[in-house]
């Protein structure tokens, strides 16, 4: 199973990303925590790409699609995965369909998780993040026990410098420009699914869930 979670920042891909791949234990490719693990090890791609990321910016098309190259390599990555994150630009989509050919495989659906833009920002802002487990709360709807730390390790939550309300507006501008055409893209392939991100949490996953064991 070889699947792609798409959706503008904020809509909740994140989550829903990481109970599929607990679920189905595929193996989660992740550009962005690619990216800021690669910083947290002081790897100059990471820092490069941070430079981009902090502001809200799309890392450049050639830093992405090696970073992914290298991750699709992985013999884990042989017969299935999750993409999180990736591609962003039909420029990265091209370059993934060239990626998975060569593998001999394609991918089997694209979900593009909807939301409203209030909704978004919301999310966005209140979101915090733990700076040792990468743990995700949300200060209305997953509060952690203890102000400020995480209930699963103890660490530190922080807001990531790239959920500001300024880099917030500038990551949703560039979804709009940049992000939206890969819905005709996909949708043209003939597996791309609509999943509405304004439900409860679980209601969602199960939308997710039906799709999945159709494939
Ligand atoms: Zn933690």
């Amino acid at each position: 199973m070889k699947i792609l979670m798409m959706g503008p920042p904020g809509a909740g891909k994140g989550s829903q990303s990481a109970k599929v791949v607990d679920h189905y234990d595929l193996p989660s490719i992740s550009t962005g925590q690619m990216f800021r693990d690669a910083y947290k090890n002081g790897d100059p791609i990471g820092i490069e790409a941070m430079k981009y990321i902090k502001k809200g910016e799309l890392v450049s098309d050639d830093i992405t699609n090696e970073i992914v190259r290298l991750r699709l390599s992985k013999n884990d990555a042989e017969n299935s995965f999750l993409l999180d994150g990736f591609p962003r630009t039909v420029a990265q989509a091209a370059a993934l369909d060239g990626m998975l050919t060569k593998m001999g495989t394609k991918l089997d659906a694209v979900f593009n998780i909807l939301s409203s833009n209030d909704v978004l920002f919301e999310r966005m802002e209140q979101r915090r993040v733990c700076r040792s487990c990468d743990t995700t709360y949300h200060l209305k709807f997953k509060i952690p026990k203890e102000c400020g730390v995480c209930d699963k390790c103890g660490g530190e939550l922080y807001q990531r410098p790239d959920d500001t309300l300024e880099s917030v507006k500038r990551r949703l501008e560039i979804y709009e420009t940049k992000t939206r055409p890969l819905l005709d893209y996909y949708d043209k392939k003939g597996i791309l699914y609509h999943i509405n991100g304004m439900q409860p949490f679980d209601n969602v996953y199960n939308d997710i869930e039906l799709v999945i064991r159709d494939l």
